[in-house]
């Protein structure tokens, strides 16, 4: 069987505004930009988001909460036309040591096994240097934007990455590289 092209896409900062710990929908503020920017990508890539919640652990919000704000985002793109494949959510912090927090590759790896994706035709999308240092580990190609968290956190990129002003830029970059 032909494997499949992804796009990882990051959460906050990439698809929604970065307003810190989300537990209420309500507080959900999509970037206008990105219901197009997805509707262009998902005719060539598998749309996955993996996302670093780490107030979970903090016990700032409830691991339900997260999954609904997630259902959420994922209901709102589907009722526009796009779909994304599944959602991956890690809950620790820093200090939890765990296996999947970006920029660990474990959801990316995750995906591509459960969904038979061709690692090297894929992108990771996202406003972190965590996001970059996730792609490079996975081994897809990391696009880092200036949306977000991404402006005040550029100087601390430590890997080569593209860099697009925001989710909109990115799609256009990467149809242009197919
Ligand atoms: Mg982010
Ligand atoms: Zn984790």
């Amino acid at each position: 069987m032909a494997k499949h092209s992804a796009i990882f896409l990051d959460r906050d900062g990439t698809i929604i505004e970065d307003n810190g710990y989300i537990s209420n929908t309500s507080d959900v503020i999509f970037y206008p930009h990105i219901f197009k920017a997805l509707e262009l990508l998902q005719k060539h890539f598998l749309l996955f988001i993996i996302t670093n919640q780490s107030g979970i652990s903090k016990g700032l919000i409830s691991e339900s909460d997260v999954q609904g704000v997630n259902t959420f985002i994922t209901e709102t793109l589907k009722a526009k036309g796009i779909a994304i494949f599944d959602t991956f959510y890690c809950p620790h912090k820093n200090e939890d040591n765990c296996n999947c927090k970006k920029p660990k590759p474990y959801f990316i790896k995750k995906a591509a096994q459960l969904y038979n994706v061709d690692l090297t035709s894929s992108f990771i999308i996202g406003d972190h240097p965590s996001d970059v240092e996730c792609g490079i580990n996975a081994g897809v190609t990391p696009i880092y934007l200036l949306s977000g968290h991404g402006k005040k956190h550029q100087d601390e990129l430590c890997f080569n990455s593209t860099v697009c002003k925001d989710l909109s830029y990115a799609s256009k970059f990467i149809m242009s590289t197919l």
